[in-house]
Formats: structure tokens, C-alpha cells, sequence
């Protein structure tokens, strides 16, 4: 309800401000901070939440502006058809060049970018039909009916509930579980994918989005202008564009809208006041934005938003969903059936033999445990059969079927939930959002779902799972806590009950117990042995020997890649062989 009334209130600001007596040239600028903002929303979720730079966004601008222009001179097409012309075309391009370049890794994205902002500008620029440089002229402004909606109050008016709209539906976005993966992007794909989770799609999606939004900006100022030329579509503006989200702040929604406040005020302010200063006309206000760009990067990162964000108070999510529908559960194997058959897998990094030729079996509610001294081959095997590594021989069976050569997403999807050595999570979500993740493919509600806010039986759904996996390993006080600042002990429990979102059939675990105290690691075998009386098959990777005796039903030895032995813990902890190669060199 609170949040509602937020949005109400922010609404209604956009009559009030048109109403109040300030002066034409006032909502002049405050047209173009609404024109700017829109686009820089996209990079929000582009570059701040998925961490993906674009430097090209001016030329979907350029698009959504030459759709409209073109189309409004030539056709009898009304201006609020053509923005769907717009938004159409815009769409199926970033598309294909998301479809190209997404999958690009480090500066080649950014690079990709450029190309497409420098490609399109000089298409722009040497069309006739586009009129060249000149560009096309002789718009004409919005109208609703009979009524002119100009260039003065009245388009503000428009312009800021479509910003205020967009801002409404990103802020939803992020708060969904389509949201939560695109948040989780910038931090790698790999815990995503380990989720079941196509996060290249997620890419695209954002890019898509992004695009769609420059779109509409495109589309507004060409009526807003009545002009269009490929200037105000180039890579500077591209440029520009990327410095007002990142001094407004990159990661936040309401940074795109002060980061376009603050560069086109200050940008009016130096046109004039440096040429006075320098004596010769110029652009000079660039060489300022370089400076204030580097400045910001250096004491404000996260730019100045994060200034206000800091004194926002955090709300708790309110607990409103334990009247919320259960979520589908798989059928599970039974007791004694076998879940997972690896038959003599290998794996080589070019003449090392990292897993040799390794076969074991896991049946449904047995713990095996996975050990073997430092460079074993554990962590390799762990990632052939999660599907992270591809084998260079050998197969895996899961549940009767050869899951060897599929993605580890639809490994995942499979049933098959697993934890990392090193804890992945996203830090700035909380346990619980962060968990929710873990069920991803238990749940269908998409991006434009979740945007208007329709997803919230879903949501509910999730978030009753997540809590109902924290309380089975006895984190649930922690949920509403952000997972950055837990200790590690409880992030890696946290790990545990994200994969137990899945419902999975076999859980697999890679060294839960590196880094826990005394404490902590009783309370993981406890939390173990428990899931395996609930029904669990686990597979667990560890170097804690206390922690496998306790545990495990089954254990199996691995040295230099290949399998020393095989066995309960009592034929292990008695084999000559073992003690040798790892108990005496451990202990
Ligand atoms: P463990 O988890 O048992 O400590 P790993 O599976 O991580 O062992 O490593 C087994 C061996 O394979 C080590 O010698 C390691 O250096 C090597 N290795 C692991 N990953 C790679 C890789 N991506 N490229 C080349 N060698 C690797
Ligand atoms: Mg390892």
C-alpha cells in the first residue's frame, strides 16, 4: 500500500508541475531531462543491472526518431501508429545485434557497439530518402484529437508519465524473478546457469528492452524537435548518453532520470559560461565532462543517486505469502534405485589426464562422498558431470537417462542442484531473493508479466518456497538479510537451501565445509543427514575427513584423476592405500 501511494503521489506531480507558473523555458529543459532519462532507463538495465556497455543507444534513438519522421511526411499513418512501427523495427534490429554480439566476451561488446552507433549514423547520414545530413523536416507535433500537444506543458506532461511509467515497470522488473536473473548477470552466468537458467536469453532480453526504450525516446523528440538528423543520433550522443547514467548512477533506476537532470543543465550552463571564460566559441563543455566523468568514477562509483539511495530507508518484504499455492514437485526415485551412473568418465586439458577413466554409482538416499587430496580431479569431476566441463570419454547417467554432452542448465532442469566451491551469489539481493533463484524452473512468469506487476501469485509462490528451504536448514532468521554481509559459514548454507529450491532429485555439494568452524561443520552434517532421511541423494565433494566419516554411506577415492578405491568409511579409513596417498599426508 505504501509503495502504492509513492507511485500516486509521483503521478500526480506531473499536472502539478505543469500547472505551476514556471517559466516556457523551464519545461523546455524539463522536456528534454524527461527525453534523455527515458533512454538512460534503458542503460540502467543494460549496463548497470546486467553489466553489459552500450555505446550505441543514440542510434535506437535515431531509429524510433527516423520511424516516426519518415513515415508521418510520406504515409498518412497517425504519430501513435508509427511509434509501434517504431518500436517494431527497433525491436527485430536489436534483436539481431543483440543475437550477434551478446554472446561477446569483455571490451568486444562495447566495441560492438560503437560499430553499430558509427553504422548506423552514416546510414542515416547518406540515405536520401532520409534526407542525408540534413535530415527531415517540417514535423508535426502530437496531437490527441483536436487538441495540439506542442512542444510546451503538455508534452511534458506526456513525456514524464511515460518516463514515470517506465520507471515503474523497470523497478517491478527488477523485483521478479526474471528481474533477479538480469541482476545476477553482472556477477557471471555461471551460478544462473547451475539454476537451470538460459542467461543468454536474458541478455537479449535486456538489450531488447533497453533499445525499445531509446525507441520511444526517438519517437517523442522527433515531434518534440518537428526535425530529425542524424547528429542527435551519433556516437557522441551515444557517448553522452552512457555519461548520464553513470553520474546519476549506473545501478539505479532513479539515477538515469538525475544523471539527464544534471548533464543537460550543466551541459546549457557551459555553453555559455565557457565561452565567456575561453574568449572562443567551442565545444569546451566536452573536455568538462571528461573531467567530471573521471572525478565521479573515482569518489562516487556508483554515482550521485547512490548518495540519496544511502538515506532511503530499506523496507522489509512484507511476509504475504503463506496463503500462496505450493509449487509443483518431481517425482522422486526411490529408495535404493539408482540416480547417477558415472561409467569411466575422462577428462584432459591437453596431455594432462586431469579425470581418468572414473565409474562410480549413487543411489537414491545415500550421502557418497568424493575425496582425494589437493589436485585430485574432484572439483573436474564435480563440473563433468554438472555438465560446467564437457567429457573428452566415458558417459553419465541420471535417472535411466544419458545426461552427458546436454548444457548444465538442462542438467539442472533435470533435477540435479548443486553448490559452488567458491560461494556465488549476488550480494546486494537478500537470502531470500537470493534462494527464490534456486527455483527458477519451478516458476514460468516472464518479463512483461512481471513488469505490470501481474506476477505477484507467482512471486508469492517462490518466496514460500525459499523460506520453506531456509527453515529446513535452519537459516529462516537470516532471510530478509542481504546475502553480501552473512558470514561464511551461512552463505554457504544458503547455497544448500538455493539448490534445495529446485526440489532436486540429487544434490550435489563442493566442499561445504571449507572455510566453516567446528560449530558450523556439526551443524552441516546434521542438516546432511537430515535431508538424506527426508529423501535426498547427495554427492559430496569435501577435503573435511571428520565431516565425510560422519556422513557419507559410500566413499570414493580419487588420486592424480584416477579412483585409488571405493567403500564404506569403514573399509576406507582402513585401506593402506588411502592412508598413504591421503589420510597421512592430511593428517
Ligand atoms: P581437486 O578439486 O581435486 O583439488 P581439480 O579437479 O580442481 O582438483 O584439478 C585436477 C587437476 O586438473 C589439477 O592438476 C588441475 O591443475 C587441473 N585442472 C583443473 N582445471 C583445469 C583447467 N581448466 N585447465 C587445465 N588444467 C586444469
Ligand atoms: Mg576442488
Amino acid at each position: 500500500m505504501k509503495t502504492s501511494l509513492k507511485w500516486l503521489f509521483l503521478f500526480a506531480c506531473v499536472p502539478l508541475v505543469a500547472a505551476l507558473p514556471l517559466p516556457d523555458f523551464w519545461i523546455f529543459q524539463l522536456n528534454y531531462i524527461g527525453l534523455y532519462a527515458l533512454t538512460c532507463l534503458g542503460l540502467v538495465l543494460l549496463t548497470g543491472v546486467a553489466g553489459l556497455t552500450s555505446f550505441g543507444q543514440a542510434a535506437f534513438v535515431g531509429m524510433g526518431a527516423y520511424t516516426t519522421a519518415w513515415l508521418t511526411l510520406n504515409t498518412d499513418l497517425s504519430p501513435w501508429l508509427t511509434l509501434w512501427v517504431g518500436l517494431g523495427l527497433t525491436g527485430v534490429s536489436a534483436l539481431a545485434v543483440g543475437l550477434m554480439t551478446l554472446r561477446m566476451s569483455g571490451h568486444y561488446l562495447p566495441l560492438a557497439t560503437i560499430a553499430w552507433g558509427l553504422s548506423l549514423y552514416y546510414l542515416m547520414g547518406n540515405l536520401d530518402a532520409l534526407g542525408k545530413y540534413d535530415g527531415l523536416l517540417g514535423l508535426k507535433s502530437l496531437t490527441l484529437g483536436d487538441f495540439n500537444i506542442g512542444q510546451g506543458r503538455a508534452f511534458f506532461a506526456l513525456t514524464w508519465v511515460i518516463v514515470l511509467s517506465a520507471a515503474w515497470g523497470m523497478l517491478n522488473l527488477l523485483d521478479s524473478r526474471a528481474g533477479r536473473v538480469i541482476r545476477s548477470l553482472k556477477n557471471g552466468t555461471q551460478m544462473a546457469e547451475a539454476m537451470g537458467i538460459n542467461t543468454f536469453r536474458y541478455k537479449v532480453i535486456a538489450f531488447v528492452l533497453a533499445a525499445m526504450l531509446a525507441s520511444v525516446s526517438g519517437w517523442l523528440m522527433a515531434h518534440f524537435q518537428r526535425t530529425v538528423n542524424p547528429s542527435a543520433f551519433g556516437l557522441k550522443m551515444g557517448i553522452e548518453y552512457l555519461f548520464m547514467t553513470v553520474v546519476g548512477g549506473v545501478g539505479y533506476v532513479w539515477g538515469a532520470v538525475v544523471g539527464s537532470g544534471l548533464v543537460k543543465l550543466l551541459d546549457d550552463y557551459l555553453q555559455v559560461l565557457l565561452p565567456r571564460l575561453i574568449g572562443t566559441s567551442g565545444s569546451y563543455e566536452v573536455i568538462v565532462f571528461g573531467i567530471v566523468l573521471v572525478l565521479v568514477l573515482k569518489y562516487m562509483p556508483e554515482g550521485l543517486w547512490s548518495l540519496v539511495a544511502r538515506f532511503l530507508p530499506r523496507s522489509d518484504r512484507a511476509e504475504n505469502w503463506h496463503n500462496a499455492a505450493a509449487l509443483s514437485e518431481r517425482n522422486k526415485p526411490a529408495a535404493g534405485e539408482w540416480v547417477l551412473d558415472v561409467q569411466g568418465i575422462r577428462k584432459q586439458f591437453g596431455g594432462l589426464v586431469a579425470v581418468n577413466d572414473i565409474s562410480f554409482q549413487i543411489k537414491a538416499q545415500q550421502i557418497v562422498g568424493l575425496i582425494g587430496p589437493n589436485g585430485a580431479g574432484k572439483s573436474t569431476t564435480f563440473n563433468l558431470i554438472t555438465g560446467v566441463l564437457g567429457l573428452t570419454s566415458g558417459a553419465v547417467r541420471y535417472r535411466g537417462e544419458t545426461i552427458s554432452g546436454l548444457a548444465s542448465r538442462d542438467i539442472a532442469r533435470r533435477g540435479m542442484a548443486r553448490t559452488f566451491q567458491h560461494v556465488k551469489m549476488i550480494p546486494d539481493m537478500t537470502v531470500l531473493e537470493n534462494v527464490a533463484m534456486g527455483a527458477y524452473s519451478r516458476s514460468q512468469r516472464g518479463v512483461v508479466s512481471a513488469m505490470l506487476r501481474t506476477n505477484q501469485a507467482e512471486e508469492q509462490a517462490l518466496f514460500k518456497e525459499a523460506q520453506k528451504q531456509l527453515q529446513r536448514i535452519g537459516m529462516a532468521e537470516h532471510m530478509h538479510e542481504l546475502a553480501g554481509n552473512l558470514a561464511m559459514g551461512q552463505q554457504r548454507l544458503m547455497e544448500i537451501a538455493r539448490a534445495l529450491c529446485a526440489d532436486p532429485a540429487l544434490l550435489l555439494l563442493d566442499e561445504p565445509a571449507a572455510g566453516l568452524r567446528h560449530k558450523e561443520k556439526q551443524n552441516l552434517a546434521q542438516v546432511l543427514r537430515q535431508l538424506r532421511d527426508q529423501g535426498m541423494s547427495i554427492l559430496l565433494v569435501e577435503h573435511d575427513m571428520d565431516l565425510v566419516m560422519q556422513v557419507c554411506d559410500h566413499l570414493v577415492v580419487m588420486e592424480f584423476g584416477t579412483l585409488l578405491t571405493q567403500g564404506t568409511p569403514q573399509d576406507i579409513q582402513q585401506s593402506p592405500a588411502v592412508r598413504a596417498a591421503y589420510l597421512g599426508t592430511e593428517h
